[in-house]
């Protein structure tokens, strides 16, 4: 997708920290991060929205969050952690590329990302 930022780091027209990579996704740490560890999985496929899913889409985003556990060391969380999928203007969506928030680190409030 032209003029996306996350397909840029996905194909690395873009350089950022990449911390984990697989067939699927990748993550990288946020640049804004809103609890002690925000990392976001960003599917290498481009998609904004739950509701523009293919089945294929929805057994990749399962695959992802199967992943995201088994990454209990890299990611720090071993305490507990918060997924976070902001879909929308409401929600405070800034990137329209679906992304998973990933956030720990600390206790957490009711107040998502
Ligand atoms: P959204 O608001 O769409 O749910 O999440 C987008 C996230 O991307 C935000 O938390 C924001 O801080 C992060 N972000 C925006 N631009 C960049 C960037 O250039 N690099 C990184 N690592 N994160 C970014
Ligand atoms: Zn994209």
């Amino acid at each position: 997708m032209e003029n996306c930022l996350f397909c840029k780091f996905v194909s690395k027209e873009f350089k950022t920290e990449i911390v984990f990579e697989n067939d699927d996704f990748i993550i990288i740490k946020d640049i804004a991060p809103k609890a002690k560890n925000h990392y976001l999985a960003i599917p290498k496929k481009h998609f904004k929205l739950l509701a523009d899913m293919t089945a294929d889409d929805a057994c990749l985003l399962g695959r992802i969050l199967k992943t995201i556990p088994t990454l209990c060391n890299l990611l720090r969380l071993e305490n507990g952690y918060r997924l976070v999928v902001n879909q929308g203007d409401d929600a405070g969506q800034t990137v329209p590329h679906l992304h998973v928030h990933i956030l720990s680190g600390q206790k957490m409030e009711w107040n998502p990302a």
